[in-house]
């Protein structure tokens, strides 16, 4: 199913955010776009959206949560979360600085049509303990994102075509 003026189903994600494209799934760096006034969570808060690309047979996915998704799918997000997770863990800390601390997954959605999508946000280890005041938008470099997303591509083996998992 796909959802007129859903953004999860139509917006235009740019490429520079873009660091995988599974079958049912893209993921991306969130988008820091100050025209818009969209700011990530931190540096690498990545986040894993069920979609399909316009142009395949099946059309987008649009699911508002959990229960709209198929079994596959479901187990698609289980096989993909550790890989993105640990690669999140090699890849960050050398751009950052810092370590990471931990991981936080979060599936809240505010947006109008309610598109489900999971955030993944690192907590470095220099920040100090927030909570969900964590998920507050941050300026963060332009070229760490770009080096996030390229460093995550080849990490993940997402150098232009659509992997099969997921
Ligand atoms: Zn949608």
């Amino acid at each position: 199913m796909y959802v007129k003026e859903c953004e999860g189903c139509e917006e235009k994600i740019d490429d520079k955010f873009r660091i995988c494209e599974y079958s049912g799934f893209i993921l991306n760096h969130a988008i820091q776009d100050k025209s818009k006034n969209r700011f990530p969570y931190e540096l690498g808060h990545l986040v894993l959206m069920p979609r399909k690309r316009k142009e395949s047979i099946n059309g987008l996915k649009h699911a508002t949560d959990t229960t709209n998704l198929t079994k596959s799918e479901l187990q698609g997000i289980c096989e993909l979360l550790p890989t993105i997770l640990d690669t999140m863990k090699d890849v960050l800390p050398s751009i950052k600085g810092d370590g990471i601390e931990r991981i936080y997954l979060a599936t809240f959605n505010e947006d109008e049509k309610w598109h489900f999508h999971i955030h993944l946000v690192p907590r470095y280890k220099c920040e100090p303990r927030r909570g969900t005041a964590l998920l507050t938008p941050r300026v963060v470099p332009d070229e760490d994102i770009d080096q996030v997303v390229k460093e995550m591509k080849r990490k993940l083996g997402c150098n232009s075509q659509i992997t099969n998992r997921g």
